[in-house]
């Protein structure tokens, strides 16, 4: 199993980082879970491009999470991709395809078939991932236009159980209650840095069996927080480096 955080900032731009994405290679599957700025050019330095990633799947319709999908489409399209393209969205898919027209991008005339598909059936494609449905959109429910009927503030995380591993890759969330009953078992948590209390961030880290991965953050505050606790087996999230499981 193999995993590169190729994005790991924070909603605000950090220099020197880039927004989430995140590889997962186990056996001849390659997925990207989320798609922010920057990620076909990520993907591109990581030879990932052309025919390479199977399947993308985005947590949640934040533009730090999304906003790279449109650049990784028009790249699949001009490298002359012909691999079949599964995109999983966390909700809304009709709206998201007419998006794709607005931006000139056709599916039909790409020349690699592209199926849209949501993420709360993305095991039933890609075996041992389970998208678990999180809380970090329900701030969201009051402030919506009262035209958005079609908002339901789908926000997952991912659970990956492959090759005798389990991996979580929490993306953004703003509790950690679900994640209780699942952290001793697992061998790798990334886990979003930013909007989860710091000492829920501690306490969770010390459940897991494994290795935990402070991820969606500045690398200075991600680092900073690894400092203050070393007698845990956390690490900052760096883009430069490949984890090996
Ligand atoms: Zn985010």
């Amino acid at each position: 199993m193999k995993i590169k955080i190729l994005g790991s900032a924070p909603g605000l731009p950090v220099a020197g980082q880039h927004h989430a994405c995140v590889w997962f290679n186990w056996g001849s599957r390659n997925v990207i879970f989320d798609c922010g700025d920057g990620a076909a050019s990520r993907l591109t330095e990581a030879n990932l491009g052309g025919d390479v990633i199977d399947h993308i799947v985005i947590s949640h319709l934040h533009p730090d999470h999304v906003c790279g999908l449109f650049m990784v489409l028009q790249m699949f399209y001009l490298q002359g991709r012909r691999k079949q393209l599964d995109i999983f969205l966390p909700e809304r898919i009709q709206k998201f395809t007419n998006i794709v027209k607005f931006f000139y991008l056709y599916p039909k005339r790409f020349g690699f078939d592209l199926t849209w598909k949501s993420c709360s059936e993305v095991g039933n494609t890609i075996p041992g991932v389970t998208a678990l449905a999180n809380d970090h959109l329900l701030k969201y429910r009051d402030r919506h236009d009262d035209s958005d009927t079609d908002a339901s503030q789908r926000s997952y995380s991912f659970l990956l159980c492959a090759e005798g591993k389990k991996i979580m890759y929490t993306s953004d969330i703003s509790s950690v209650h679900f994640l209780r009953d699942i952290a001793a078992d697992l061998d790798l948590m990334i886990i979003d840095s930013l909007h989860v209390p710091r000492e829920d961030l501690y306490s969770m880290a010390a459940l897991v069996k494994g290795r935990t991965v402070l991820n969606h953050g500045s690398l200075q505050g991600m680092k900073a927080l690894v400092a203050a606790c070393p007698t845990l087996n956390l690490i900052a999230a760096r883009e430069d480096e490949e984890i090996i499981l």
